[in-house]
């Protein structure tokens, strides 16, 4: 039997947070989700928390941002990874969200996925963090590769693994997942050789093609 919810409540107890919540309370706009998680993809935690208060400290809302030249704002997110395409992106959707949405972020998952270097996920986080709509689940790397070994889902993209999640789990604990999964997979289950002497979900899970452990 997949013990689920065993395991998210476990989880939710031991959270491996890496992100400090002061953090997170200043990410206090749709708006600020919508970019900080563009700002995220493929950099640290911590290099995205300092580029995200470094750019909204300049500007807080897509009217201001819009005010910035992509090269300003590609130095002011510097050295968060592709910094030079997600500043041209930063821009374009904000003239977007000020000439097609009245200056307010979309709120479905389609015409989030419309704006330049939004994808899935990051459409799904923003309506869930910034909308408080739980609509979807945002998988990345570590829900794909962690949902795997538990056994919980059997697949190999992360967008059959959403569709799995959704269907396995009811949907208030869809909400928690990502980051209960992003802050466990970087720290215990990580992607080489996890520490699963010292998981505490250990005893629920499947290990599901893990070749070497610590
Ligand atoms: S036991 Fe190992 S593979 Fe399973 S969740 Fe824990 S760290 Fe990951």
């Amino acid at each position: 039997m997949i013990q689920t919810t065993k395991v998210i409540n476990i989880l939710r107890k031991t959270r491996f947070n890496t992100i400090p919540s002061a953090s997170l309370s200043e990410i206090n706009t749709t708006f600020k989700v919508l970019i900080s998680c563009i700002l995220s993809l493929r950099t640290k935690d911590s290099t995205t928390i300092a580029a995200s208060r470094r750019l909204f400290q300049k500007a807080s809302n897509p009217y201001k941002m819009s005010k910035l030249n992509a090269r300003t704002i590609s130095k002011l997110i510097y050295p968060v990874g592709f910094y030079r395409t997600k500043a041209n992106n930063i821009k374009d959707i904000c003239d977007v969200i000020i000439t097609d949405y009245k200056g307010n972020v979309p709120d479905s998952i389609n015409k989030l996925m419309k704006l330049k270097g939004v994808g899935r996920k990051t459409a799904c986080i923003t309506m869930m963090y910034g909308f408080k709509k739980i609509e979807c689940i945002p998988v990345d790397t570590h829900v794909h590769r962690i949902s795997n070994r538990l056994g919980w889902v059997k697949t190999k993209k992360p967008e059959e693994t959403e569709l799995a999640l959704m269907k396995l789990l009811t949907n208030d604990y869809w909400f928690d997942l990502n980051r209960l999964f992003v802050s466990f997979g970087q720290n215990i289950c990580v992607p080489i050789s996890p520490f699963c002497s010292v998981c505490p979900v250990n005893m629920y899970c499947k290990k599901v093609n893990v070749v070497h452990s610590r």
